[in-house]
């Protein structure tokens, strides 16, 4: 990983790798202007204004030859993305035509970027945060509007903001209780305890309000996997084409994961939600059976929820009986859904309840829209999302943050005991330095290389 002392000129592909209208090449470092200027055209090597975009042949600056035609930006620093001199080359998008531009950035001098370099860049010459700089990645990972929308809050500062706030009114409190401490022989008051526990009781509220949304809040950004798991027949692929069809999102699929199961992203209003289709196994030998079973099973191990569907238009069998022993085998949250309610009722709720489901299942019909509408409810709530869109948007989105917010929490309850219990300064001061290092952890204040490692080689290149 660079350091901030000796930066050198690094270059990677920002954009996407596949056919498209434009790729950009960035170049960011001290030597960014230079490498620049060795590989676009004569006519245009002198002037590369600050800021400004201008159009120029490429060249190799092997041979010269020109191999494309491109936009180029240069950012001065510290205005740019690195706060150090970036260069940004437009060019032809796809494959080759992004490569060659790279290849020629990298033979005038650049050396390829490290994942997340750019963006570490940033943070180390203290433009963002480390919150910001994780912001970054989710902005770019985001697959719904909300999700988005709370990435960029994160990124514009709010929660830094946030953070930066309970850590000042912390150190404050610590100041005061210090002055007590080393004084205590000579003038100066001894600290007001009953201020100490006001003051404590408001970065506590600060942090809990933050906490309050952080269940939410990850679901945002790390979304849910849903396992619709049920027998043969009971409609599974038409409800998950129902429920894809009635997203009002454009729909992209999920590249599968290692297993041979199909994986479809779902706006769950806003919620990013992962759904392992079990269905796709069509047949009735016994090995197909079975082998949908294995798929199902695999969906269940890996899932936060299951929908377990049942036909409502004929009586329950085996099948069902099994696979909802199946469910209840690994523990996840599930949701009983009656699908074919426009059939005749042989199965309702009564029936289910021998099979260990209480509570109503969900009705649903998967052959229109709206039969599916009250799926949507039932499951957002189910997940804990219910009124996600109606509630303030939630700052804390990551697990790293609620992790830290939680201990800074658990260092402040420290504090506010010793004061209950009338223990000396330094005993209420313990709990605030703790408090005062997970806070500056949070926003990378503190950070040590392992953990600025552990974030950064998640980005991809180019970030
Ligand atoms: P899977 O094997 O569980 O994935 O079931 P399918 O989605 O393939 O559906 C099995 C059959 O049931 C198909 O002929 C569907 O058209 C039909 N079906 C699915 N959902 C409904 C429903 O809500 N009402 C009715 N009447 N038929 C349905």
């Amino acid at each position: 990983m660079a350091t901030a002392t000796a930066p050198d000129t690094i270059a990677a592909i920002a954009t996407a790798l596949g056919p498209a209208g434009i790729g950009v090449v960035r170049v960011s470092g001290p030597g960014a202007l230079a490498v620049a200027r060795r590989i676009i055209s004569d006519g245009s090597a002198g002037g590369l204004p600050d800021r400004v975009a201008t159009l120029v042949l490429l060249r190799d600056p092997h041979d010269g030859s020109f191999f494309d035609q491109a936009l180029v930006t240069y950012m001065a620093a510290p205005r740019s993305y690195t706060a150090e001199d970036v260069v940004e080359i437009s060019c032809h998008g796809g494959i080759a035509a992004v490569r060659a531009t790279l290849a020629a950035a990298l033979a005038a001098g650049a050396r390829l970027a490290e994942p997340g370099e750019f963006t570490l860049r940033a943070f180390l010459n203290g433009r963002i945060d480390l919150i910001q700089a994780e912001a970054v990645a989710d902005m770019v990972a985001a697959p719904t509007d909300l999700s988005l929308k709370a990435a960029r809050e994160q990124l514009g500062g709010r929660l830094s903001g946030e953070v930066a706030a309970a850590r000042a009114q912390c150190l404050k409190l610590l100041a005061r209780l210090e002055a007590g401490i080393d004084f205590s022989e000579d003038d100066v008051p001894p600290v007001d305890r009953r201020q100490a526990a006001v003051d404590l009781s408001a970065v506590r509220s600060r942090l809990d309000h933050l906490l309050d949304q952080a269940d939410r809040g990850r679901l945002l950004r790390t979304g849910v996997r849903l396992a619709i798991v049920g027998s043969p027949n009971v409609g599974k692929s038409s409800l998950l084409n129902a429920l894809l069809r009635s997203d009002r999102a454009i729909v992209t699929d999920v590249p599968g994961t290692t297993r041979d199961t199909l994986e479809e992203q779902l706006d769950l209003e806003g919620i990013p939600v992962v759904v392992v289709d079990t269905a796709g196994v069509r047949g009735t030998t016994d090995a197909i059976e079975s082998e949908g079973i294995a798929r199902s099973r695999r969906a269940l191990a890996e899932a936060d929820v299951a929908l377990l569907i049942f036909d409502a238009g004929r009586e329950l069998n085996d099948a069902d009986r099994a696979v909802a022993a199946m469910v209840r085998e690994y523990g996840v949250p599930v949701l009983a859904v009656l699908n074919k309610s426009d059939l005749p009722e042989k199965t309702g709720d009564g029936d289910l309840t021998a099979l260990g489901i209480d509570g109503p299942a969900v009705p649903t019909c998967a052959l229109n829209d709206a039969g599916v509408a009250p799926l949507r409810t039932a499951l957002l709530e189910l997940i804990g999302g219910g009124d996600i869109r109606a509630n303030e948007l939630p700052l804390v989105t990551n697990e790293r943050h609620q992790e830290a917010l939680r201990a800074a929490a658990a260092h402040l309850e420290g504090s506010a005991t010793a004061v209950a219990d009338d223990l000396p300064a330094d005993f209420i001061a313990i709990g605030l330095h703790g408090a005062v290092r997970v806070l500056g952890e949070v926003a990378g204040e503190d950070a040590t290389e392992d953990l600025l490692a552990n974030i950064f080689e998640r980005f991809c290149i180019g970030k």
